[in-house]
């Protein structure tokens, strides 16, 4: 199949032979158009790339419903061992081919070049093969692939860009992210434009528009997005003594928003706040742990176009649906934006949205939010799109309320609880009891970190470290984790950050599904009773109805007990970098800290696993640790297992954390914000799981335990719920 015509008439007939004889749907099916090598020194293979490409489109059209794919290595087979030109080769081959239709390839996803970033000459070059477009391509190409010449070609283009005029190198350095020419760019600018707003509405415009578009079309992703804003930022700051008055042009929208009331997380909210303020909107970010009444003040006072909530917690789910009442009591018309790691779309349809008749948006990550405000401000789309998500909605709750996995009773999930065979269970005993306090140096903490969840919280998607390598962020990717390198070694360094924890043992057993720890000076005396919940959810016979308390031996156990932070010192730290319109290092110093807190954990974590004689010998590399090969659990207060917030005000206090300048805000979020906490278990059969949704029995039943009021557990425990309060019977007591 090496023409056009041979791999239409070979694909189309094996289509045809499996579509009709072999009864295969269109869409199970995979075309693969054979990609051939290419710049051989054969005349006749030649053309073979463009045949590939040309191929395409004619395949679709013949062949309907089908996929494409193609396996890449083999175009730069002449070029085996230069991997520069088989990475240029493959990426301007790709990049044609997925804008001819192809669905899929075989690729090295660890070595592809940017488009964009392949130096002029190369690409030329590779160009010149690929279409066939002059008869010594190969020649050409072979020549500079020999030759010096494409390491010259490659510091010459870095270097090209000081060539332009004055706007054309503040736009280039706005586009990369560069600060260090910017002021003698920013002179040179201002001497030759008519006043220093012609500086800002001119070429700064220009390059953040550039910016918005690449972010827009997906070729540059947020962590690049907010180092040029950070270009932006400082040289309106340079500017502005010469601004004298001079408004900074019309905005495209005027967005409030804020983490909301018991909330302290705010690095995706500060992130949304860039991103958005790079395209051309104002944005007034209250903070966090904001009241609802502070929030839609300054709304109203500002004459806001947008709301925007932000919580990490799941007590805050439930403060959104407040502030959502509250925009609907004041008649407010502004559409509520709502984000945040445990918001959802299914939440925000069925909680939030029946709130507020304004239109309520749910929006899953950073980089979406500019989509969505352009259709939200835009008047003439607008109404079309907020019927579009009110609709979406409906569908959601409709879909939820069919879903409703059923629950068994309380009494029914206990007498299916996990037995454990207690007889042959030899509890492992602590090196102490009681609690101990520990502040490591940061550098020990350092090798604990897993990096995955940083580049998660700049949206960039994929595991550490093959994240580094991915086809099209990686090279953000590596930017980003050098950048959040080097910061953290100037961290540890100055000490910029104290990490400080505290850990112990207490005596312990279960009493149903209670935990109950024990006085270390008099175990026998009950100190502090833990109520657990228990899955109701309806499952297979043999599976059992999980509660952490299945866990601890009835007849005397031990429970371990953890606070750590690493954020002594990161609000300031990060306000330091803000003061120096340095957003992009602010966010990286909270999102350090958190990483060094989960290290912490980790650390502490092995630590007491030797205190309980249950530690690895020899000791777990990282990977192990991360996934949590090691025997016993740490359930953390407000995770699956274990979804009430509340208990973390108990285990805290157990703790002595505030002595480590730990404290909790009214919905149980940690303070500082980069603090985890939580309880150990040791069990070899301890596991992880979700208790899912709780019934109106086991809500009661579980009030009682806690002594509170059961409209309490109904606020703390919302999300779990099986239906909404006061809707059935059995929630009274
Ligand atoms: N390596 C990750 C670790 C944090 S996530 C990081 O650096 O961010 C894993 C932790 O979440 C567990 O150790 C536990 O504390 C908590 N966790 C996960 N699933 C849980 C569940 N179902 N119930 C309770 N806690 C859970």
């Amino acid at each position: 199949a090496d023409t056009v015509a041979r791999k239409v008439e070979i694909l189309g007939r094996a289509y045809d032979l499996l579509t009709e004889r072999a009864g295969f749907a269109p869409e199970d099916i995979i075309l693969d158009a054979a990609v051939l090598a290419v710049a051989t020194g054969l005349a006749e293979h030649e053309r073979y790339a463009l045949a590939f490409l040309e191929a395409l489109p004619r395949l679709k059209q013949r062949c309907p419903g089908a996929r494409l794919s193609g396996g890449l290595s083999n175009l730069s087979f002449a070029f085996r061992g230069n991997e520069p030109v088989r990475e240029a080769m493959h990426a301007l081959f790709l990049s044609e081919a997925i804008a001819a239709g192809l669905d899929m390839a075989i690729v090295n996803a660890g070595q592809l070049a940017l488009p964009e970033e392949i130096e002029p000459g190369l690409r030329e070059r590779v160009e010149d093969v690929l279409f066939c477009r002059r008869p010594d391509a190969t020649e050409r190409l072979i020549q500079f692939a020999e030759g010096v010449e494409a390491r010259a070609a490659r510091e010459e283009a870095a270097a090209a860009w000081r060539t332009g005029t004055a706007g054309e190198r503040l736009a280039y350095a706005l586009r990369h992210g560069i600060l260090e020419y910017l002021e003698a760019d920013l002179a040179e600018a201002l001497a030759e434009a008519p006043s220093a707003l012609a500086v800002i509405e001119g070429p700064l415009m220009d390059g953040m528009n550039a910016v918005g578009e690449l972010f827009g079309a997906g070729k540059m992703f947020l962590p690049q997005v907010v180092k040029s804003a950070r270009v932006m930022k400082q040289a309106v700051a340079w500017l502005a003594p010469q601004l004298a008055g001079a408004g900074r042009g019309a905005s495209r929208g005027k967005v409030v928003m804020a983490t909301v009331k018991g909330d302290v997380h705010d690095i995706g909210k500060n992130i949304v706040g860039v991103v958005l303020g790079c395209n051309g909107y104002e944005v007034i970010d209250l903070g966090v742990m904001v009241p609802a009444t502070t929030i839609l003040d300054r709304a109203a006072a500002e004459g806001a176009d947008i709301v925007g909530l932000s919580g990490l917690i799941t007590p805050s789910l439930e403060e959104m649906v407040t502030v959502a009442a509250e925009m609907e009591r004041r008649g407010m018309q502004q559409p509520l934006l709502i984000g945040g790691a445990t918001t959802s779309a299914l939440h925000t349809a069925i909680k939030i949205a029946p709130a507020y008749g304004g239109g309520v948006i749910h929006v899953k990550d950073a980089s979406r939010a500019v989509g969505v405000l352009g259709r939200l401000l835009d008047p003439a789309g607008a109404p079309e799109y907020l019927g579009e998500i009110a609709s979406e909605q409906e569908r959601l709750r409709a879909g939820r309320r069919e879903e409703g996995k059923r629950l068994i009773s309380l009494a029914a999930a206990r007498a299916d609880h996990l037995a454990l065979d207690w007889g042959a269970y030899t509890p492992p005993v602590p090196a102490f009891l009681g609690p101990r306090e520990v502040a490591p140096a940061l550098a020990e903490l350092v090798p604990f970190i897993d990096w995955t969840p940083f580049f998660h919280a700049w949206d960039l998607h994929g595991r550490f470290p093959g994240i580094l390598d991915h086809p099209t962020h990686g090279h953000a990717a590596r930017e980003l984790y050098a950048d959040g390198r080097a910061l953290l070694e100037v961290i540890v360094e100055e000490g910029r950050l104290g990490a400080r924890g505290v850990y112990g043992f207490w005596p312990a057993h279960s009493e149903g599904d209670d935990l109950v720890l024990g006085d270390p000076a008099a175990p026998a005396r009950p100190r502090l009773r833990l109520p657990m919940l228990r899955q109701q959810g309806e499952k297979a016979p043999e599976k059992p109805h999980f509660s952490l308390a299945d866990f601890v031996a009835p007849a005397g156990d031990t429970l371990g007990a953890f606070a750590v932070t690493a954020g002594l010192g990161a609000e300031e730290l990060a306000r330091r970098y803000e003061r120096a319109h340095d957003d992009y290092r602010a966010l990286l110093a909270k999102a350090l800290a958190d990483r060094l807190a989960e290290a912490f954990a980790e650390w502490m974590h092995a630590q007491a696993r030797r205190d309980w004689g249950i530690g690895e010998t020899p000791p777990f590399a990282l990977e192990r640790l991360i996934r949590e090969e090691y025997r016993g659990i740490r359930p953390a207060f407000g995770y699956p297992a274990c979804p009430d917030h509340a208990l973390k005000f108990a285990l805290l206090a157990l703790l002595g954390a505030g002595r480590i300048g730990m404290a909790l805000t009214e919905s149980a979020a940690m303070t500082p914000a980069a603090s985890v906490s939580g309880l150990y278990f040791a069990h070899p059969a301890a596991r992880y799981f979700d208790v899912g949704r709780i019934a109106p029995d086991q809500v009661a039943d579980y009030a009682a335990r806690r002594g509170v009021p059961v409209a309490e557990v109904e606020r703390w425990l919302a999300h779990r719920l099986a239906s909404a309060p006061g809707t059935r019977g059995g929630g009274a007591g």
